[in-house]
């Protein structure tokens, strides 16, 4: 192990999502387990301008294994993206003598993290948390599995006033650029179609299919509809169907909620692994990699790698959706 990292930061930046506190946790409870000490940045990038910078003993991170968003805070931080912000956030890290960084957050906060990283020498290691599950790395993001519970509820719950009323229901869920969420809650949902930014949206094939199933005389149907998706969101998209095909149309926009909530099992497993693993692998000497779980076993990627690299959409699983909505 590297004997000259002693103390280490732990912050979020970016999006939320539930587990980051079980990862703020586990990064935590592991430092100390190495006879490290473990400091808490707030605010993310922010934090480290301002020098919102504390130590965290093991106590400061007690009955947060269970709760969503982060103890931390999180802050979007334009002044990092200068050099001047960087120098900054350097200084306050050197007058708390911090030998090295753990940041939890997505693609930009690891961009952030790697160019701090080669500009000051400072070693970093990132853990993926956001809920879009949409970095190179890792086959799961913390607070994926934990979106998906909450959106698969919501559809659950829309689904017994959609029946009772024969009525057709879009469900817009997050992912501007990813259609993950989308895609896994259309199934574990049970949905009737699917539209994601992956995929161009032709509403005469989605008006096809919505008119065999009424034919087929099913009582009830869901459209996820992803908010990056081409057709311009699930308002425009009921409005389009609506002109077309005269069935009582309704919309749900489930927005922010999905973000929230106590974690899941999985995800709260997931932080937990990927939090002690950033520990050790940055006392191994590991840099500028991102930790992440791959065929259930852990794996570091180069940060710069985790960020370019595009998560191609599993074409199985849109074969899928279709296949159980006949
Ligand atoms: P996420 O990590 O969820 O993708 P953002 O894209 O908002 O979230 O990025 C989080 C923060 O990372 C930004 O507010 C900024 O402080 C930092 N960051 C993003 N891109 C850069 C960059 N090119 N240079 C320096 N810092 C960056």
């Amino acid at each position: 192990m590297s004997k000259n990292i002693e103390r280490i930061a732990v912050l979020t930046s970016g999006g939320d999502a539930p587990g980051m506190n079980a990862a703020i946790r586990s990064v935590v409870r592991s430092g100390i387990y190495f006879g490290k000490q473990m400091f808490g940045i707030s605010q993310g990038y922010q934090g480290m301008i301002n020098n919102e910078i504390t130590p965290l003993n093991s106590k400061s991170v007690s009955n947060i294994v269970q709760r969503g968003g982060t103890i931390l805070k999180t802050a979007r931080c334009m002044a990092f993206k200068t050099p001047e912000g960087r120098k900054t956030a350097y200084e306050n890290l050197k007058h708390h003598k911090i030998d090295a960084l753990i940041v939890i957050g997505g693609d930009g906060t690891f961009t952030g993290a790697e160019i701090f990283s080669r500009e000051y020498n400072m070693p970093v290691i990132g853990i993926p948390g956001t809920i879009d599950n949409d970095l190179f790395g890792t086959d799961f993001t913390i607070g994926f599995d934990t979106a998906n519970n909450t959106v698969i509820e919501a559809i659950d719950k829309i689904r017994d006033t959609a029946a009772s009323h024969d009525r057709l229901f879009f469900v817009e869920v997050m992912g501007r650029d990813a259609g993950h969420i989308a895609l896994w809650s259309a199934i574990g949902g049970g949905a009737e179609a699917v539209l994601i930014p992956e995929k161009e949206t032709h509403i005469d094939d989605l008006v096809e299919k919505l008119m065999v199933d009424l034919k087929n005389q099913k009582t009830s149907s869901i459209v996820i509809v992803a908010e990056g998706d081409h057709g311009g969101g699930a308002f425009k998209i009921a409005e389009k169907v609506k002109e077309r095909f005269n069935y009582d149309t309704k919309v749900s926009i489930l927005g922010h909620l999905q973000r929230g909530g106590s974690p899941t099992s999985f995800d709260r497993v997931l932080a937990s692994r990927l939090g002690q693993a950033a520990v050790e692998g940055i006392l191994k000497g590991k840099n500028r990699k991102m930790v992440g779980i791959i065929s259930n076993r852990i794996e570091f990627t180069d940060l710069t790698l985790a960020i370019k690299n595009q998560i191609e959409v599993d074409e199985s699983l849109i074969d899928l959706v279709n296949i159980l909505a006949i």
